[in-house]
């Protein structure tokens, strides 16, 4: 063969070797290269799914558009808060940008703009974090904070603050008035009946000044949890019979019939003395002033399975039903004029309910206008306290409560009495069972005696 055909024979052979090379080359390649993508785009899923798991476990809202000013995405906080997160960023400032100040600070660029949104009883921060504003458009984050409780609060605090000042204003300006015709007529002017007359009412607007002021003090104490109570397992019936008793003078002024009525056996429940006793004058004595002369006031005392109830029924004026929903508001008053005229300072109500629920009680109102009012407070028996309160002691899940609290006291004496000293969560069943048995079998009256 001619050495030229040799020479272009090794050129193909060389070229067809590389060639297979080269393919096997780029075959290699690409499975890595693919491998490489498919390790990336795992990667990029994980990682997303890391971040939308990351937004979506925080409580700050989140909404965020793109350079187009496209929604990307909303997290679990935002949907809660706005349940349709505008489709494009311009839609969100139409509905959430009414804030003209707001709105120009977002148009002119600037990297953060915030602007408060209310409506109806919803209060939402809105911020707004503009990056990488350019030609191409500018990324948008909205990051959103629920101000609602907050809000409401502040509105509260204000119309408080303003009631106290109105209603210590209206006493206040009597005893001047009052006080100052006294001196500028000299008192030798004033016929004698003139004067007492004068200074009853100066007396009167000071004892109702005096009332407020201890009512607003009692309110307080109990927003700020410092109300001093005493709690202890008691028989109500008693208390509840006492009190009444003591109010009887003040039903014969009206000459009203005030009458108590107590189911027999009446099991012992948690209570304060003092704020049972409380509860029960103020209900009294709003059934004996907001009622006629000669009509019949009646409390009942009785117990429906694992509640103690007690009753205050009246035949009196009754309460309107589109004010019964604000009747436990602070200074709400039906009637502005009857109210004063009694001395009432609208806070006694506010106080029954917050005294109420101290006790893990609950109270409920019924009442037909023109027919008279019934308030039943239900309170939980003893029982059902304890056996409340030693689940939630062996599931670690007691509340913060001053029941709680006592109830917690009386089961460790009794797990002490059966050589109990496991700790609640490592209590085993046959204790559990042995303090259950304890506490069921017990009768009330074994209870109050062993108390006493
Ligand atoms: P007040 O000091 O004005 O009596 P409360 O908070 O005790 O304040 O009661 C709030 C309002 O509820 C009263 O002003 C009165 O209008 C109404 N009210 C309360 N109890 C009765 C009742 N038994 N019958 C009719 N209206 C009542």
């Amino acid at each position: 063969m001619p050495t030229l055909v040799w020479i272009i024979l090794a050129a193909v052979f060389t070229a067809i070797l590389t060639w297979a090379g080269a393919q096997a080359q780029f075959k290699a390649t690409r499975r890595q290269m693919a491998r490489k993508l498919r390790r990336a785009e795992a990667e990029v899923r994980v990682n997303t799914s890391e971040a939308e798991r990351i937004l979506g476990s925080i409580e700050l809202g989140v909404i965020a558009y793109n350079t187009e000013g496209r929604l990307v995405t909303a997290n679990r906080a935002a949907r809660i808060l706005i349940p349709r997160p505008p489709k494009t960023f311009r839609d969100f400032l139409e509905a959430y940008g009414q804030d003209a100040a707001f709105r120009s600070s977002v148009f002119l660029g600037s990297p953060l703009a915030v602007t408060v949104y209310r409506r109806e009883n919803l209060c939402l921060r809105l911020q707004v974090q503009t990056r990488g504003v350019g030609a191409g458009g500018a990324n948008r984050l909205v990051l959103i904070q629920d101000f609602s409780r907050q809000d409401k609060e502040e509105r509260m605090r204000k119309e408080f603050v303003a009631n106290v000042s109105h209603e210590l204003k209206t006493p206040l300006t009597t005893i001047k008035t009052y006080s100052e015709s006294l001196i500028d007529w000299g008192l030798a002017e004033k016929s004698e009946e003139a004067q007492r007359k004068d200074l009853q009412r100066i007396y009167d607007d000071s004892i109702r000044m005096e009332k407020l002021i201890s009512d607003l003090l009692l309110l307080s104490s109990l927003d700020a949890r410092g109300f001093h109570t005493t709690v202890e397992q008691g028989d109500p019936a008693w208390l509840i019979r006492q009190t009444c008793e003591r109010m009887q003078y003040q039903a014969e002024e009206k000459q009203i019939e005030l009458s108590c009525q107590i189911m027999n056996n009446i099991p012992a429940v948690y209570l304060d003395r003092a704020a049972l006793e409380r509860i029960l004058t103020n209900l009294v004595s709003n059934a004996l002033k907001y009622s006629p002369e000669k009509s019949k006031v009646a409390v009942y005392v009785g117990a429906v399975r694992e509640e103690v109830y007690f009753k205050v029924k009246d035949q009196g004026f009754g309460i309107p039903a589109e004010d019964q929903a604000h009747i436990f508001d602070r200074f709400f008053r039906v009637d502005q004029t009857g109210s004063r005229q009694h001395g009432g300072t609208g806070l006694g109500l506010s106080i029954v309910k917050e005294l109420v629920e101290l006790h893990r009680a609950r109270i409920d109102l019924n009442s037909v206008l023109g027919q008279g009012t019934e308030f039943t407070v239900m309170m939980p028996t003893a029982k059902k306290v304890l056996r409340e309160t030693l689940h939630a002691l062996i599931e670690n899940e007691a509340q913060q409560d001053i029941i709680t609290a006592a109830a917690a006291e009386d089961l460790s004496a009794l797990a002490r009495q059966l050589g109990i000293v496991a700790k609640w969560t490592s209590m085993t069943s046959s204790e559990k069972q042995a303090l259950e048995t304890i506490i069921n079998a017990d009768s009330e009256a074994e209870l109050l005696s062993a108390q006493a």
